[in-house]
């Protein structure tokens, strides 16, 4: 016998608990295992966390959520990648775009190419051969077409800006629909059994809740897996120093961009989020360099726009737990841990959580072995996030405050400085299938802080040159030639999406 579970109960009604709700109750439909979340009416979420990656077009497919009717109900925007503003140096600028940048040239990873013709004299930009940063620069969009009819279109990739508080709502109300049970109320305590499984829960109102599974959705405090289980933490501080975050929304003063902004400042980076109806900004900082209020001068000297809401200042610990799953619960989003938000991971890491943990569903035997192969995976996954997230601090070439100074000798991981090494030996990066950030990422982040290899292939010599400058210019008119025939972004969601 199978002794399949029968319930499973998320706590928590963020982001995290209702997109856990909505994922399993489509890929668990038919099974007769029913779902609650308890939501409580005291405990606010905690409202940011609107900047995405490409997977969470991925999300809304697993989930059969319409596109157009999500982005209409959360005022999304589209995203084409992040825009990181003086982080070089001042001044400098560059592009991460999502999707591919350029075509591989007979077998040849494109990077390769592009280093031969830089080598051969060509001033092209790494970044004129990715459809991606070209549609971001002239604020141009449109859906890939499903049948991508060139390289073009096949090339780049979106994600969303969204209104996360928006989003809860959407989701809620889906799952609804689909019957999941939602239980307004706050937890009180958790009971566990003398084998350190959750037994069950004790509400505020009197009830309790007993389930097979609980998904611990509690944000940063993690009620179940922290307070209860007590499984600790892996805490990354000594990486990434940025330890708070002030936040303020600002009414747009125009049309939303199809990018996220990135802005390096004395004390860490401030965002910038557009969305059709508002902006989402922040500045991300390191304690030991700056105060609360100096930071809270810092964001509001640089947002534009009317203030919506008052700022407020967020404190966090850079790091995971150091177990996601453990016995019959499953910690999720900020209970999970947190990485801060420079390339806005949170939302992928709870939707890649939950893929993994459907491949690894368990039953009520609760095999060890299939928890400890989940553990690792989802490790690797933090830790793979975790390295590129260093990346920018480490190869930034800014000097001019305390912060700075502190990230040009900062402790570094052995894997992030292995993989610069081997980089700037002939830039040639292998891609690990399942992880997320792609060469191309990797390429485009140490280009834009200007590191680059000392060679390249040595079989590119080969190449005829001038052939290879042809084909990289009929490229890179291709991509622009693609580019004019778009929209504008505003044009776009205004006549496909325009917020409800
Ligand atoms: P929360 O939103 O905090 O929700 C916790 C829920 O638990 C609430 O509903 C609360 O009521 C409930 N709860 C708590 N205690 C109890 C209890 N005792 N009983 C019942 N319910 C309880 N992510 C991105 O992907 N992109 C970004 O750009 C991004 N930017 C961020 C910027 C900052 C400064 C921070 C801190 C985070 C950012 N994140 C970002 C992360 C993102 O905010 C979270 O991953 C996401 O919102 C999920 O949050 P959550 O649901 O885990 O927690």
């Amino acid at each position: 016998m199978q002794n399949a579970l029968t319930s499973i109960c998320v706590v928590g009604g963020g982001t995290a608990g209702w997109m856990a709700a909505t994922l399993l109750s489509s890929a668990l439909r038919g099974s007769g295992i029913q779902i609650s979340v308890v939501e409580s009416p005291d405990i606010a979420t905690i409202g940011v966390g609107e900047s995405t990656v490409p997977s969470i077009m991925d999300f809304i497919q697993a989930c059969q959520i319409n596109l157009k009717e999500f982005i209409q109900a959360t005022s999304a925007s589209f995203k084409l990648g992040i825009r990181f503003d003086d982080w070089s140096l001042p001044g400098e600028q560059f592009f991460h775009p999502f999707g591919r940048v350029g075509k591989d040239i007979n077998g040849f990873d494109f990077y390769q190419a592009w280093l031969k013709s830089v080598a051969d004299g060509s001033d092209a930009r790494w970044l004129d051969y990715s459809p991606g940063a070209i549609m971001a620069e002239q604020q141009r969009f449109m859906l890939r077409p499903l049948q991508p009819q060139n390289w073009v279109q096949a090339g780049y990739a979106h994600a969303l800006h969204l209104d996360a508080a928006l989003v809860a709502s959407f989701l809620r109300e889906l799952c609804l629909q689909r019957g999941v049970n939602r239980i307004e109320a706050t937890v009180n305590q958790v009971v566990l059994d003398h084998r350190s499984f959750i037994q069950g829960l004790a509400l505020d109102n009197g009830g309790e809740i007993h389930s097979d599974f609980y998904i611990d959705c509690t944000g940063f405090k993690g009620l179940l897996i922290e307070q209860s289980l007590q499984t600790g933490y892996l805490d990354w501080s000594d990486y990434l120093p940025c330890n708070r975050a002030v936040t303020v929304q600002t009414k747009n003063v125009a049309p939303p961009v199809p990018y996220t902004v990135a802005t390096a400042r004395e004390a860490g980076w401030t965002w910038s989020i557009p969305l059709q109806h508002r902006s989402g900004n922040g500045y991300v900082f390191a304690s030991r360099f700056c105060s609360d209020d100096k930071a809270m001068d810092t964001l509001l000297s640089s947002v534009q726009g009317r203030l919506l809401n008052e700022p407020r200042v967020i404190p966090f610990v850079t790091g995971k737990r150091k177990k996601i799953w453990h016995n019959n619960c499953l910690a999720l989003g900020l209970a999970g841990g947190f990485l801060e938000p420079l390339e806005s991971t949170a939302i992928h890491l709870v939707y890649k959580t939950l893929v993994h943990f459907i491949k690894h569903f368990p039953d009520r035997d609760f095999d060890g072995d299939n928890e400890r192969s989940f553990n690792q995976k989802i490790d690797q996954d933090y830790e793979e996030i975790r390295d590129f997230i260093i990346l920018h601090y480490c190869t930034s070439g800014r000097k001019d405050s305390e912060f700075w100074r502190w990230c040009q000798n900062m402790p570094v991981p052995d894997s992030v400085r292995e993989k610069i090494r081997v980089f700037k030996k002939r830039g040639q990066l292998e891609h690990t299938p399942g992880q997320f950030f792609t060469s191309d990422s990797w390429y485009a982040i140490l280009e834009g802080m200007k590191q680059r290899p000392h060679k390249y292939h040595p079989l590119l010599d080969a190449f005829n040159s001038d052939a290879l400058t042809r084909t990289l210019n009929e490229n890179r008119q291709q991509i622009r030639h693609e580019v004019q025939n778009m929209p504008s972004h505003h044009d776009y969601l205004q006549a496909h999406c325009p917020a409800l």
